[in-house]
This record gives C-alpha cells, sequence and structure tokens, in this order.
C-alpha cells in the first residue's frame, strides 16, 4: 500500500515535467505496438494521467485516459470494470450535453450521479511551534482520520501516516520543516488524502481534530545516552485474499479414504484466516463455504480487493501404484514452465473449469505474465514454503519438502499481486491424508504459512 503510494508521489513529480499531452500521446502509440510489455506501461501511464485529470479536475483528459486505461486493461486481462463504468457514465453525460432538449432529464441524473459528498478542501497547511495546522473548509470529525505508523528500523526509517477520509483532491506538496526529513501531503486515491511524516528517528506524534483543523504535534525524542527500549513495530496494514480452492460441485482430488481436497483446504483457510486476522491483517476468503467459483473470479476478487497478496490453498494427488509413495509440500507460482512435473500438477488444478481457457486462449495467455510479479511471486513461494516446513518439522516427523516450483496454473492467472498457489501436500498418501484431516496438523501447518507471510512483508 505504501509503495503505491511513493509511486503516486513519483507520478506526480515525473507528471510535472512532461506535460499531460505528451505523457497521453506515448501512451497512445505505445497501444499501438501490440506487446505485453509495452501495453502494460501504457497502462501504467494512462492510469497516472487518469489520477492527474482528477487533481486538475480537467474532464477531456479524464475521458482520453479512462479510455486508455479500458483499452489496455482488457487486452491485459486485467478487471477494468470499475473504470469502464465510469467511462460510460461520463460518455453519457456528454452526449446529453449535446442535445439541449434533454436538458431536464440531465439535470436529475446528474444530482443521482453526484453522491453529494460532503467534501473537504484542505485551504491551508501553518506551522505554529512544533504543530503542524492543516485547516480544512468545514469541520472535520475525527473518524475521517485514520492515523498508523509504517517503522523501518533496520532502514532507519520512521514513518507517521495520516490518511484523511473524503478530502477533496489537492496536489502532492512537500512540506518545509527545520527539524524532520520529509513531510508530503498527495492524492492516495480520489476519497482519501495522504500525509507522511518521515524520519531517520523516532518522532512523538500526537494528533486530535478541532473544527476544521487537524492539529498534529510533532516532538522528536531526545534519545541522549540513555537507551529507549525497542517498541517492536511491524507493518500489518496489508490485505490477504486467501482462496480456498475447489468447492460446490467441484471436490477437487478425492484422494485416501475418499477424502475430498474443497474439504481439507477450506479447513487450512479457515484456520490461516484465524491467526492472520488475529495478527491486525485484513483477510478474505474468495469462498467461507462449500461453494463452487470460476478460477478467473478467484483473482478478479483478488485484485478488487487490491489485495496486496493472493493465497491459493490446494491438495495434490497421484493416482494409483504411485499413491502410497508420493507426498510432500509444494509451492507454486505462475510462469510459463513447461516440466512434466508442473505441467502435470497443472493439469489437475486447471481440469475444474474449462471454460476460462476459452478466455485466455490455450496458449497465449503467458504472454499476458506480469515479470514483476513473477519475482515477487517467487519470493512469497519462498517464504511460505519455509515458514510450512519450519512449523510442520518441529512436531511432524517425515514431512517432504517438495520445493518451490513454477507452473501455468489458470488460478493465478490475471493477479495483479504476487501470488502462489500452495499444495498442502498428498491427499492420495495414507499418511500425509490421515494428517490433512488433523485439526491439530492443519493449525501447525497454518501457522507456518502465516509466519511465511510475515517474513515475507517483513522483507519486501
Ligand atoms: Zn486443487
Amino acid at each position: 500500500m505504501f509503495r503505491l503510494f511513493l509511486l503516486t508521489l513519483f507520478l506526480f513529480v515525473s507528471l510535472e515535467a512532461s506535460s499531460s499531452t505528451k505523457l497521453l500521446e506515448r501512451a497512445n502509440s505505445m497501444m499501438k505496438s501490440n506487446t505485453q510489455s509495452d501495453t502494460f506501461r501504457a497502462y501504467d501511464d494512462y492510469k497516472s494521467l487518469y489520477l492527474r485529470s482528477l487533481v486538475d479536475n480537467d474532464s477531456s483528459l479524464k475521458l482520453e485516459s479512462l479510455k486508455g486505461i479500458v483499452a489496455s486493461g482488457e487486452r491485459l486481462h486485467i478487471d477494468v470494470s470499475k473504470y469502464s463504468k465510469e467511462l460510460q457514465k461520463l460518455q453519457s453525460q456528454k452526449s446529453s450535453y449535446n442535445k439541449p432538449e434533454s436538458k431536464d432529464m440531465k439535470k436529475t441524473q446528474n444530482i443521482e450521479d453526484m453522491h453529494v459528498q460532503p467534501l473537504h478542501k484542505l485551504k491551508s497547511i501553518n506551522w505554529k511551534d512544533n504543530r503542524l495546522l492543516l485547516e480544512f473548509n468545514k469541520e472535520l470529525s475525527s473518524n475521517q482520520i485514520e492515523y498508523f505508523t509504517l517503522h523501518n528500523k533496520s532502514k532507519g526509517r520512521y514513518r507517521y501516516v495520516f490518511d484523511i477520509k473524503t478530502s477533496m483532491l489537492t496536489a502532492a506538496q512537500s512540506i518545509k520543516s527545520n527539524d524532520i526529513d520529509r513531510i508530503k501531503i498527495a492524492q492516495f486515491n480520489p476519497q482519501t488524502l495522504r500525509l507522511v511524516v518521515d524520519h531517520t528517528s523516532e518522532i512523538e506524534v500526537e494528533h486530535r481534530v478541532d473544527s476544521n483543523i487537524l492539529d498534529i504535534a510533532l516532538k522528536l525524542e531526545r534519545v541522549g545516552t540513555t537507551l529507549i527500549p525497542e517498541k517492536k513495530v511491524r507493518d500489518r496494514d496489508k490485505i490477504i485474499v486467501i482462496d480456498p480452492g475447489h468447492g460446490g460441485k467441484d471436490p477437487g482430488a478425492v484422494g485416501y479414504r475418499k477424502y475430498r481436497e474443497k474439504i481439507v483446504v477450506m479447513d487450512v483457510s479457515k484456520e490461516l484466516q484465524k491467526i492472520l486476522e488475529s495478527r491486525g491483517y485484513k483477510v478474505y476468503m474468495t469462498r467461507d463455504r462449500d461453494k463452487f467459483i470460476k478460477l478467473r473470479e478467484r483473482t478478479k476478487f483478488a485484485n478488487k480487493k487490491n489485495a496486496n497478496i493472493f493465497i491459493s490453498i490446494h491438495a495434490n494427488a497421484i493416482d494409483g501404484k504411485n499413491a502410497k509413495k508420493v507426498h510432500g509440500v509444494e509451492c507454486y507460482f505462475l510462469s510459463p514452465s513447461r516440466s512434466e512435473k508442473a505441467k502435470r500438477v497443472a493439469a489437475l488444478e486447471n481440469s475444474a473449469d474449462i471454460s476460462d481457457m476459452n478466455i485466455y486462449g490455450k496458449d497465449s495467455y503467458l504472454n499476458f505474465l506480469n515479470h514483476r510479479n513473477t519475482v515477487a511471486s517467487n519470493k512469497l513461494a519462498i517464504d511460505l514454503q519455509r515458514g510450512m516446513l519450519g512449523a510442520l518439522g518441529k512436531k511432524y516427523s517425515g514431512v517432504k519438502d517438495g520445493g518451490v516450483r513454477e507452473g501455468p496454473f489458470w488460478v493465478l492467472v490475471g493477479a495483479q499481486m504476487p501470488s502462489v498457489l500452495v499444495e498442502v501436500g498428498f491427499i492420495t498418501h495414507p499418511t500425509e491424508a490421515r494428517r490433512l484431516v488433523d485439526k491439530n496438523y492443519l493449525k501447525t501447518m497454518a501457522l507456518g504459512l502465516a509466519d511465511g507471510i510475515e517474513r515475507y512483508f517483513a522483507n519486501n
């Protein structure tokens, strides 16, 4: 989330240098090349132009950037429904402007469309001693302010973040301070104004809302020679989507003693959800009961939730004479790998939802992979695998490391965040299957996965 903010800041800065028109031209010409990487670059450009149009209240730029987001996004199979809805609305408004006879209709439509929101406009920013005063055009309520910290002690960075909801769009700017390294304010998204105080040592921060003023007191702590006890601060401002595989009419693999994959993976997922929520993360499940969900809908859901990571949970299976031999836990991330092993597992997991294959085209879908996500997904897979093996190995004997692998899994296609498919074990193996229906085993596994997730967030 925070990285997104930095990116936004960066875009504002870079946009100031090159004009919006130039950027729009560049994006449009990249769309002509038709390669995946150029389309991605165009998509990024259109999105920053869109943000720019909101800040500048520039309706023609908004129209052009929305058109670009929808065209490039659809080509990349990214869920752009939100943007295309807005585009349609904008186009219908435009056409009604052109027809004078529909004036009355336009009026009523506009009132409905505007959702009349109590927008708060930032009027001024002032220092008063060591207090930063943000003055708005109308009264604030304290539940409009969300305050949190993002510390990274090893890098010597302390960040204090204020999100101000339903604020009117403001251009990004730095606030000067003699003592503090950096204070920046920028639009985080159309509904949120974000203020970040960034310093190399800890600051005492207090804030209060006084009518239309957000009053933030910033006191630098004097460290001197006395040691200040370390408070362990972790960044838990993350959204995690857990995807229990299969469900409903699709039982997944059916193994030893007819144990079903869809049940096992739901049990692990619920344990994992509980642990992550207790640690302060925001967790969403693609399904929380025995229900069929198309593969494509699963990543779409994660995209919609703006998830930081997507974890699809599965159990593996193998036929006949190998069933007593093959066991172990594995993590997969999406890549165009053609290894026999990866193909076999992928064929198993992909079979549930043939309809999606037609949408992506049998081979061409691999061209839509986002390279940045592949690298991050690989890292996430390593941390998850390590976490699982670490936790299980302490309590159970003979847990086999099946390794981190890459493979062409449909369920991971289209995810806009690092995503991993976890195979929690072979449901066809007598010992492993018995463990997979044992609550304590699943709890231990979930604990290992949660630790892996935390390690991933801590390092990335
Ligand atoms: Zn599965």
